[in-house]
């Protein structure tokens, strides 16, 4: 397919998701401004991530630290956001670099992202993956562990941490929409436990994927992360 084809086709698909995005938002009684798209482009290439850029999108998502890093070099008048899995020694790559890294999931990444925002004299905006699935193969804190990760974060104040995500597993529609819910009642009642704690915010909840974003929103999604619907 030709270029001028691959730019109109995602340009399209932008299109319906934003419609599809702000027809959901009226449903639950919510204004879609609420409600950030954060283009999740992992599987594909330079030329793709262009068109979204061109067609309006400004907020791009990668799981991979090193293609993280350099993609944020390259398209660096978007927000990148990290959303992959953390291997301490490749935070260097996000770290002071990405807008909001997703997902943070353990004390110990915790303090290494805390250091190294510190090395670099800035504070890193974060959230806590949480683990909504209950299934050893998800990545995330289980909810009970949160509420002591999050004691150790207000004590870091290079740390910044806006809110919660999750991983909703392939499962029943009623499954998948307790896991939003579930995130959602998780973060009021730590919203309460932490309430006037500064550089816990803890506002945004990121949740919902191309399969799933309409539950997500229903369910008080801020930040939805999608990937295979814009480019398909
Ligand atoms: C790939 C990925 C997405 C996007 O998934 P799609 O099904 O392509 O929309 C969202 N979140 C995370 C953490 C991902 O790895």
């Amino acid at each position: 397919m030709g270029n001028a084809d691959t730019n109109s086709r995602i340009a399209l698909n932008i299109h319906e998701l934003q419609t599809a995005i702000a027809k959901a938002a009226e449903r639950a009684g919510r204004d879609a401004k609420d409600i950030r798209l954060v283009a999740v482009s992992k599987t594909v290439g330079d030329q793709q991530i262009q068109a979204a850029i061109t067609a309006g999108l400004k907020e791009f998502g990668e799981n991979r630290s090193k293609q993280f890093a350099e993609r944020q070099a390259s398209f660096n008048d978007v927000a990148w956001h990290f959303i992959g899995r953390i291997q301490t020694n490749k935070i260097k790559d996000f770290v002071g670099t990405a807008a909001l890294v997703h997902s943070v999931a353990s004390e110990r990444v915790l303090r290494a992202i805390a250091k190294r925002a510190e090395q670099l004299g800035l504070i890193q905006s974060l959230l806590i993956e949480v683990n909504t699935a209950h299934e050893a193969s998800k990545d995330g804190v289980s909810p009970h562990e949160l509420p002591s990760l999050l004691e150790v974060a207000q004590d870091l104040p290079t740390v910044r941490v806006q809110g919660l995500m999750t991983v909703a597993p392939i499962a029943s529609e009623l499954e998948v929409q307790r896991c939003f819910a579930d995130l959602r009642e998780l973060s009021e009642q730590m919203q309460q436990s932490f309430a006037g704690v500064t550089n816990l915010a803890l506002a945004e909840l990121s949740m919902g994927m191309s399969d799933d974003f309409l539950l997500a929103i229903r369910e008080g999604a801020t930040i939805l992360r999608i990937g295979r619907s814009i480019w398909r």
